[in-house]
């Protein structure tokens, strides 16, 4: 009995021409062979454009899934390669329909390698009678139960009746590395995840402020991280000590301008650590109206402390569907734990949701909050999850 052998792994053409193209193919293979490391007895298959992953008699489904975690892939589909003969081609089309539900079909096919000597119309018009012949199933071009595929490439032909979507977006990587500021809420998970899935390797920093905070959101760290290990297999975190500078601010400001400011110093930190490591750009999990700090008033007062580009993967999501993808990878029943965050113990009652860049300037002027950025960068730890 023959059987689906191969998982047919195809990606957009978006951005994928010449050199890129090449990298893109390379990294996509690399990330691929990552993800299925477990199984040995896959054979990842990179060729010019497709990649093919050798079941070896794996679980289809499994692998399916395990490669739907991928960025960079459209969709997947589950194929036989035969021989490049029509006999054998008709012969397999049969036996692979048998198994699958259904009265009526359609086939298609596409012929890459053009020295085949029957084009894709004859393909169909050779296969399709042959369907007929069984009595078992009916044609129907618009909406059949069965579309079987026939694919004819260098290496063989391909008989697919399958698909399933990918991930989309690019390879892990292919777009350099940015500096994600992680909290242990709901939101920051999720967009490190989008910036991994449009191709960005991430560094996370969090700021910690002990004993204000205890080691729980650390707990709670740990365990986003290593979820969000299955989209990028190794990640470094900076653990940056914020208890002086939150301490200084609190002493020092009016209560309404507290969190402008205490954001100011995160940014300020956020965006010097981004350029120790190499990051052209810092990411960050906040959406436009979300809570005061997230007015587009207090972004713009928020980001004049930086010359980085902040990129905000979730501005103009609602809540609903960032829970959505948050339970999609997995992060959400660890974000709602209850522990406290920085920012939830010092939340003033009523924080500024339009405050001016004038008195946040003349509120920093009241204490050296240069020395105490320092000392913080001074002394981050670092920790990584994961392994390459
Ligand atoms: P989240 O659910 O990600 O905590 P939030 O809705 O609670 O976000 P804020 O607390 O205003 O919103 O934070 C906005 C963003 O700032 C977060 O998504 C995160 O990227 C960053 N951030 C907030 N607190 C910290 C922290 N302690 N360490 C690192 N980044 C933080
Ligand atoms: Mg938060």
């Amino acid at each position: 009995m023959i059987n689906y052998d191969h998982v047919m792994v195809r990606f957009g053409e978006l951005g994928t021409k010449g050199k890129n193209k090449k990298d893109f193919i390379r990294l996509l293979g690399q990330n691929i062979r990552r993800r299925l490391k477990e199984y040995p007895d896959l054979v990842v298959e990179v060729r010019y454009d497709h990649i093919y992953v050798k079941l070896n008699g794996h679980e289809a489904k499994e692998v399916i899934e395990m490669l739907q975690d991928v960025s960079g892939i459209q969709t997947l589909s589950l194929v036989y390669r035969c021989e490049k003969d029509i006999d054998v081609i008709i012969k397999s089309t049969l036996e692979l329909i048998s198994h699958q539900e259904g009265h009526t079909f359609k086939v298609k096919s596409k012929r890459s390698d053009k020295s085949f000597p029957l084009t894709s119309d004859e393909i169909v018009r050779k296969v399709a009678p042959a369907i007929l012949k069984t009595d078992k199933y009916k044609v129907d071009i618009h909406n059949p139960d069965i579309l079987a595929s026939i694919e004819i490439r260098d290496e063989g032909a391909y008989i697919f009746t399958e698909s399933f979507p990918g991930a989309g977006g690019y390879p892990l990587g292919v777009a350099g590395k940015g500096m994600l500021m992680l909290s242990g809420g709901i939101d920051s998970p999720v967009a490190a995840y989008l910036m991994m899935k449009r191709g960005v390797k991430i560094e996370c920093i969090h700021f910690a402020s002990p004993p204000y905070t205890n080691e729980g959101v650390i707990y709670k760290l740990e365990d986003i991280l290593t979820k969000l290990n299955v989209y990028q297999p190794r990640i470094r975190l900076h653990i940056v000590p914020f208890t002086k500078l939150q301490e200084a601010i609190y002493d020092h400001v009016p209560e309404s301008y507290c969190i402008t400011i205490m954001r100011r110093m995160m940014y300020r930190l956020a965006t010097k650590l981004a350029y120790n490591r190499n990051c052209p750009v810092i990411a960050n999990g906040e959406s436009i109206g979300q809570v005061a700090s997230q007015t587009l008033q207090s972004m713009k007062v928020i980001n004049e402390v930086t010359d980085l580009p902040v990129i905000r993967p979730l501005a103009t999501m609602d809540k609903i569907d960032i829970i959505k993808i948050a339970k999609k990878i997995d992060t959400f029943d660890i974000s709602i734990r209850p522990f406290e965050d920085c920012c939830t113990i010092f939340t003033p009652k009523r924080p500024k949701t339009m405050p001016h860049l004038d008195s946040v300037e003349e509120f920093e002027k009241t204490f050296d909050y240069e020395a105490l950025i320092k000392e913080a960068i001074e002394n981050i730890e670092v920790r990584y999850f994961g392994e390459e």
